[in-house]
């Protein structure tokens, strides 16, 4: 999985803070971790943005035991789901749960294992973000790991030269798996930063790093930054790839960081269950609010509840097939059962289709698909359209049971520092540009909206 740590070299692999590991020194740390892990079933990593969550999950990695990340700020309650549900032999970090402990010895020098690992073993037990329910336990099999890191690297023309930025967290797959794995399975080397700085990260652009990984809510950030600060804007302009994912990027916020840094933003698609589905190309246009075609290797269509293809530009389910899929949900035979359709797997997420084979994401099908007078209205949309209206800093649009309409459309919005937006006002320029129909029926004002650790806008938490 790793041909550098195998080699064992002299580049860099690894930076977190003052923190720094070469290829041959991560192998040795990691040789430590394989040493503790071998023949075990299971481990957990209470997964902190330091080095010795990923050389943990390296070291199990290649001794072939699936690793659990897990989210430091977990709650009692979750937690005990998280442990009791997937039973780990070992736990590195975190409180004192009765778990054996696994320990992590950064000066290490261990020589790796060489163990046969099957592309069908599971590598990885990922908790969903829980952002729809409660958290499910995806196992990930390595054929699904490696095979989509290799699509991504054809995607984004990722190579051991480059040298990746990230602040992410650390216990889901956009942080963890091709956030770090993605690189060191490239040769390429990781800066981790623990918390999200426009500054800190044009330092590292200033410094030899050539990419970028983040989730909208940063981009949101970085806008307002580079829309400032010229000398940031020209730091972040030489970057060779900015990638945002887990939620939509505001078509606005790409936009605004275009103008500013000559820089458009890669959009890419994905979840726990199925690692990336589809990204705009490193070389290919990079369109606002869309997130390219699938990878290679995977298959992507659009469907209604019958499971038949919708029409050019018609809203729909995105049902997924490819070796990038997952296993099951950890002891949820029913939830995986009902996950697939003829071999498909249903995401959950509803888009529209793009004539070229772009994908846009509308949102979820559970919350964002709202059914009013008649017709079928992705939440995305309007709220890209609402972002648009210089008033409004954020915004969700949900739907809300209606005698009349089925539904009703109701808008949530934070409005910009100073403005007073008028409810009226905004329901007019939703209507302007997009239909009537897909106005909003019903506008309240927050002051912020009710996000997860990801940036994620929880809309189960927006009820009047
Ligand atoms: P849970 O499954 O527990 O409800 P979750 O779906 O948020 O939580 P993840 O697997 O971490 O957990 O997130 C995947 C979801 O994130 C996708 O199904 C999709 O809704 C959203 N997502 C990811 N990338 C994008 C994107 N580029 N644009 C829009 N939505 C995205
Ligand atoms: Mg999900």
């Amino acid at each position: 999985m790793f041909s550098e740590l195998v080699t064992g070299n002299e580049r860099p692999a690894l930076r977190f803070g003052s923190t720094a590991l070469t290829y041959g020194e991560l192998a040795g740390v990691a040789g430590g971790v394989a040493a503790q892990v071998i023949g075990r079933k299971r481990v957990a990593v209470w997964a902190t943005p330091t080095p010795e969550t990923v050389v943990a999950a390296l070291g199990a990695l290649v001794a072939g035991v699936p690793v659990i990340p897990i989210n430091p700020k977990v709650g009692t309650r979750e937690l005990e789901h998280i442990l009791s549900d997937s039973s780990p032999d070992l736990l590195l970090g975190g409180p004192d749960v009765g778990v054996p402990r696994l320990s992590v010895d950064l000066g290490a020098a261990v020589a790796l294992p060489d163990i046969p690992v099957g592309d069908e073993d599971p590598a990885f037990v990922v908790y969903t973000s829980g952002t729809t329910g409660p958290p499910k336990g995806v196992v990930l099999p390595r054929r699904a790991v490696v095979s989509n890191l290799d699509a991504l690297a054809v995607a984004w023309e990722w190579t051991a030269a480059d040298v990746l930025v990230h602040a992410l967290p650390l216990f889901h797959v956009h942080g963890l798996i091709v956030g770090v794995v993605g690189p060191l399975r490239r040769g390429g080397s990781v800066r981790h930063l623990t918390r999200f700085s426009s500054a800190d990260i044009a330092a590292e652009f200033a410094s030899g790093a050539t990419m970028m990984f983040g989730v909208p809510t940063m981009y949101h950030r970085l806008a307002a930054d580079v829309e400032q600060d010229a000398e940031l804007a020209s730091a972040f302009g030489r970057a060779r790839l900015l990638v945002s994912g887990s939620a939509a990027l505001p078509a606005s916020d790409h936009e605004r960081i275009a103008r500013a840094t000559g820089q458009r933003i890669v959009e890419r698609y994905g979840m726990s269950e199925t690692l990336m589905n589809c990204s705009v190309r490193a070389s290919g246009e990079r369109r606002p609010g869309a997130v390219g075609p699938p990878v290679d290797g995977v298959s992507v269509r659009i469907v209604d509840e019958q499971g038949d293809p919708v029409g050019a530009g018609e809203v729909g389910e995105i049902e997924v097939r490819g070796p990038n899929l997952f296993l099951e949900y950890l002891n949820r035979p029913d939830a995986t059962a009902a996950a697939f359709r003829d071999g498909w797997f249903r995401t959950g997420d509803v888009a529209t289709l793009d004539p070229d084979g772009y994908v846009r994401i509308v949102g979820r099908r559970a919350t964002d698909l709202i059914k009013s007078g008649g017709y079928k209205i992705g939440a995305g949309e309007i709220e890209n359209v609402l972002l648009e209206h210089p008033d409004v800093l954020e915004v969700a649009v949900t739907g809300e049971p209606d005698d009349d309409l089925g539904e009703r459309i109701v808008a949530w919005v934070v409005a910009a520092p100073g403005a007073r937006p008028a409810a009226e006002d905004l329901v007019d320029h939703v209507a302007r540009l997009l239909t009537p129909h897909k106005r909003p029926r019903v506008v309240r004002f927050l002051d912020s909206l009710p996000r997860n650790e990801m940036g994620k806008v929880t809309k189960r938490a927006l009820t009047a």
